[in-house]
């Protein structure tokens, strides 16, 4: 048997798997910017754009127990930093609230539901940044594969993983603070979906429960 056990421990990342890793992600400054940590392992069905694409490349071929350090250019995260995602609006916009620089939230752009940071307040005139916060930015990754696993097939019509706790359970790709009306109870880009808050950095945009998932 030992040969059998040696075969499923062998199990590269590919697709059509499943990978679990844990990571540490990086600026160049070497500033911690987000981590698995307490979260737990970062489950994601490779190959199904679940993760950003510099990652998901990163992981190709690995088995559970690798380490290794991924640099992933802007362009292969979250993009290049677009000036044309700068828009100026009134702080009479606001209403009763009063905005802070720093500030995010959802609206609706004419390039859809974004997050938008307001990045400057000028007199009645707000700046808002519908950058992603890490565009512009290349990312050190520390990974360690804790897992690899073939995809169910339930999973591979999801376009995402499925775990014990279900669709969005337990720090998978894509749950972290989904807890409450989680993503696979909403409409694939209503408002108050898993991705729309605090989601892990290292999850493409938009990646969770973007295929609308049914699963519960
Ligand atoms: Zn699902």
């Amino acid at each position: 048997m030992a040969v059998n056990s040696t075969l499923l421990n062998t199990m590269r990342v590919a697709k059509e798997t499943v990978v679990a890793i844990e990571y540490t992600l990086k600026d160049d400054q070497g500033n911690i910017i987000d981590a698995s940590g307490d979260r737990g392992p970062m489950e994601c069905l490779h190959g199904a754009q679940n993760i950003i694409p510099g990652l998901e490349q990163g992981v190709e071929g690995l088995v559970a127990g690798d380490t290794k350090n991924v640099l992933v250019p802007p362009q292969l995260g979250y993009g290049e930093y677009s000036e044309k995602l700068l828009q100026l609006v009134p702080l009479t916009a606001f209403g009763a609230n009063t905005p802070q620089v720093g500030m995010r939230f959802h609206a609706e752009t004419n390039l859809g539901m974004r997050v938008l940071t307001i990045k400057k307040i000028d007199g009645e005139e707000v700046t808002l940044d519908g950058n992603h916060e890490l565009a512009g930015k290349t990312l050190h990754f520390d990974i360690k594969v804790v897992s690899v696993r073939a995809a169910e097939p339930t999973e591979l019509a999801h376009g995402h993983p499925h775990q014990s706790g279900g669709c969005c359970g337990g720090g998978g790709c894509g749950s972290g603070e989904a807890s409450g009306g989680g993503c696979c109870s909403t409409e694939e880009g209503s408002e108050g979906g898993c991705c729309s808050t605090e989601e892990p950095a290292a999850q493409k945009q938009g990646g969770c429960g973007s295929g609308g998932c049914g699963c519960s």
